[in-house]
């Protein structure tokens, strides 16, 4: 499995510089290109004055540090066996294939494999080592779970709510609040309560009278919550073992701190549950994608302790009610889904706050496979909370935004006097500091302004006089050597790539790289999906001695001309099969390299 590859490749290169990070997001919503239309569905319930936001505040009084592990609960966990137990996958036989289809177009994952595992089912502790023994202050604060869900597949939500509720210190759990954002389906509604009501009294429902979108049911909720703490999750979670004191203890440390678990994947198709990663820094593109910055020296120093990170990835956060409130809660003019992430989090850090993620805390999120929601009819929302956020938060930097989808500039985004007045009052500082203080690096690593490519072309083997071709494969695939299609024209091939200014060589036009995970000889060169980040995915090409070099793994690219075959093998000047020609490069750049 592809995961366990890249594992095991983090491993061995664990010890390289800076530049070893791998990314395999899902990018969230894919955006769409709806026209904009007026229908802006402007509501104005949050804040409220009836929300008491001292009430049950976090307490000064931490105590001493204690193990909060449930050693009981995970004995028992460990000895069950089952579809799905231990976090396992689960796959759906042939002849469920129309059922399976059908709830695939609702959910955009594979809910009947969520059907046929327990609702209780016990997952893999894949924590660090060192998360195992470490203790946490006795006195943490009460929590209220906030779930926002719309039409969300029954097992699935019941399954986030059992999990949070048998994975959690009881007295540390006040409520979870499920926020039905004006969901269609049956099972949703009275059965729904019927059944809470019966097997999770602690779990209740506070339902919209209309669609609101993820945000506004994300406030909902936080308005309906009485625990001192606020923890937001997605419908389709699951929490890992001792998930909550890692998560508490740096907010009751300090108020104005916000955290972060890891998310860890649920397969959208098997309900496998695995790491993602270990850990990165939240950023962004000027397209307003969200991406991820390497770890610093001193937080892969410290590989159980909290690090500090620009922004969140969206829906899995805690922080404490106070903090919330003070800080407005969400801007309740965005709608639907989309940039209340990068809102919160900016106003959290240029408000006075700091957000941290926090390793020894994971949890499990299904990545769906495509958006099964229709559009409710509000236009280019994605746009429109994008240019909210800009407006607001990132003063001049929101021209480069603009840049991007020059688009944004002709959305109307409301009126923003509240937003605006609130930044004022708080005395926020301003997104230039934002960008120096906690996105240092983020300008280098994703720039406004694309730098140069390095080489482009064909890549012409000079032992075979053949090219690699690509022939328009994807992710995973190997390729090989063909003849060039200049001198054989029409032969179907993709023979055009970049080395581009992140290291990595791509087709053009295309974001999967030239991809090799481990340093034995031989090593064939596959597709994958590019992650900017250097590490597995960097070449240096050498327009002398004609090299690919591929420096984790310290080997050359090479082919064997007979098979075509490409692959990296210990580096030989003498070896023909070792030279490419690069049919254009930059020799100023190169030098650089
Ligand atoms: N959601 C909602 N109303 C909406 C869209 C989404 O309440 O209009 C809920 C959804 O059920 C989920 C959370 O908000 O619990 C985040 O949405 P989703 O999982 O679709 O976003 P993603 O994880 O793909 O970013
Ligand atoms: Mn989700």
């Amino acid at each position: 499995m592809r995961r366990r590859r890249i594992v095991q490749w983090l491993r061995y290169i664990a010890g390289a510089a800076c530049c070893t990070y791998f990314v395999f997001l899902t990018a969230r919503y894919i955006q769409t290109n709806r026209s904009q239309d007026d229908n802006s569905n402007e509501i104005h319930i949050f804040p409220d004055a009836s929300v008491d936001i001292n009430a049950d505040h976090v307490s000064t009084d931490l105590g001493k540090k204690i193990d909060w592990h449930n050693y009981q609960f995970m004995s028992d966990e460990s000895r069950r066996r089952g579809p799905g137990e231990q976090g396992s996958s689960v796959m759906t036989s042939g002849d469920e294939a129309s059922k399976k289809d059908q709830l695939y177009k609702e959910n955009g994952f594979n809910a009947l494999a969520s059907d046929k595992i327990a609702l209780d089912r016990s997952v893999k502790d894949i924590r660090h080592t060192g998360c195992k023994t470490k203790l946490y202050y006795e006195h943490l604060p009460s929590v209220s779970v906030i779930v926002p869900f719309h039409n969300e597949h029954f097992s699935t939500l019941i399954r986030t709510a059992t999990s949070v509720l048998n994975r959690s210190p009881e007295h540390l759990i006040k409520e979870i609040i499920l926020v039905d954002d004006f969901s269609s389906k049956e099972a949703l509604k009275d059965s729904l309560d019927a059944y809470l009501q019966e097997h999770l009294p602690k779990v209740r429902v506070v339902r919209a009278p209309k669609r609101e979108g993820l945000i506004r049911a994300r406030l909902l909720g936080a308005k309906a919550a009485t625990g001192a703490v606020l923890i937001f999750l997605d419908s389709h979670s699951e929490a890992n073992t001792n998930w909550l004191p890692p998560l508490l203890e740096p907010i009751a440390e300090d108020y104005r701190t916000a955290t972060c678990p890891f998310i860890d994947i649920i397969d959208y198709e098997t309900f496998e549950y695995r790491a993602q990663d270990e850990g990165a820094r939240g950023a962004f593109d000027w397209e307003l994608y969200y991406k991820r910055l390497p770890l610093l020296p001193e937080d892969l120093k410290n590989p159980t302790e909290p690090f500090k990170s620009p922004v969140m990835a969206g829906g899995l956060f805690a922080i404490s009610r106070k903090f919330f409130w003070e800080l407005g809660g969400y801007d309740e003019g965005l709608d639907v889904w989309g940039g209340e992430q990068y809102e919160l989090s900016f106003k959290i850090w240029q408000c006075g706050g700091k957000l941290v993620d926090t390793p020894c805390s994971r949890v499990g999120h299904i990545y769906r496979k495509f958006a099964p929601f229709s559009n409710p009819g509000v236009g280019d929302f994605v746009g429109r909370n994008y240019r909210r956020v800009a407006e607001v938060w990132m003063d001049e930097y929101a021209e480069f935004v603009y840049k991007k989808r020059p688009h944004y500039k002709h959305i109307d985004a409301g009126d923003l006097s509240k937003q605006r007045a609130l930044r004022e009052n708080l005395k926020c500082k301003s997104f230039k500091w934002f960008m120096t203080e906690v996105a240092f690096d983020q300008m280098e690593r994703y720039p406004p302004i694309e730098p140069p490519d390095f080489a482009w072309g064909e890549i012409r083997n000079v032992g075979g006089n053949l090219c690699i071709d690509t022939r328009f494969k994807s992710q995973n695939d190997r390729f090989n050597l063909e003849p060039c299609i200049k001198d054989n024209a029409d032969n179907g091939g993709e023979q055009s790539f970049v080395l581009t200014w992140h290291k990595d060589i791509r087709p053009r036009g295309r974001a999967v790289c030239f991809d090799v995970s481990s340093s034995d000889n031989k090593t064939p060169v596959i597709l994958y999906n590019c992650h900017n980040m250097q590490g597995n995915q960097q070449w240096k090409y050498n327009s002398d001695t004609k090299s690919l070099f591929h420096p984790v793994s310290s080997k050359c690219l090479d082919c064997d001309t007979e098979r075509k075959e490409i692959f990296v093998n210990e580096c030989d000047r003498s070896k023909l099969s070792q030279q490419w020609l690069f049919e254009n490069y930059n020799v100023t750049l190169l030098l650089k390299l």
